[in-house]
């Protein structure tokens, strides 16, 4: 029984990668129009939408307010690197993938990111500086 439903998905999973082959291009089409229309009604793109979505969705993990001085004003929040490298890890990834990267990793338990506002980040990046 158990043997005989596996094979009847391995046999479903094959038949659909096969049917996605066979209308590839108009799979294509399809998404590419998808987007547009998205474009169109909302103003800006799906990318864009799922950047500011993984945005706020690190921002409610770390409770939308700055670990320091507990601001709640979203526009002031940065994420915070806690052991630095911040810049480092952003270079070279576009925004979505890197909040993509950094929402994984705090719901994997990572204590790596704080959620700061921009002058206690520069205060605490500077910690030390003028001394
Ligand atoms: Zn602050």
């Amino acid at each position: 029984m158990a043997i005989k439903s596996i094979r009847a998905r391995e046999n479903q999973r094959k038949y659909q990668k096969e049917w996605q082959q066979r209308n590839r291009i108009r799979l294509n089409e399809k998404s590419r129009e998808r987007l547009k229309n998205f474009q169109d009604n909302h103003g800006f793109s799906y990318t864009t939408h799922l950047t500011r979505k993984y945005k706020m969705e690190i921002f409610a993990f770390l409770l939308n307010r700055c670990t320091k001085c507990r601001i709640l004003d979203k526009r002031l929040l940065q994420i915070h690197h806690v052991n630095g490298g911040g810049t480092k890890e952003r270079n070279g990834l576009d925004y979505l993938t890197y909040y993509r990267k950094i929402l994984r990793e705090l719901q994997n338990g990572s204590k790596e990111y704080q959620l700061l506002c921009a002058n206690c980040h520069i205060l605490v990046d500077l910690e030390g500086y003028y001394l």
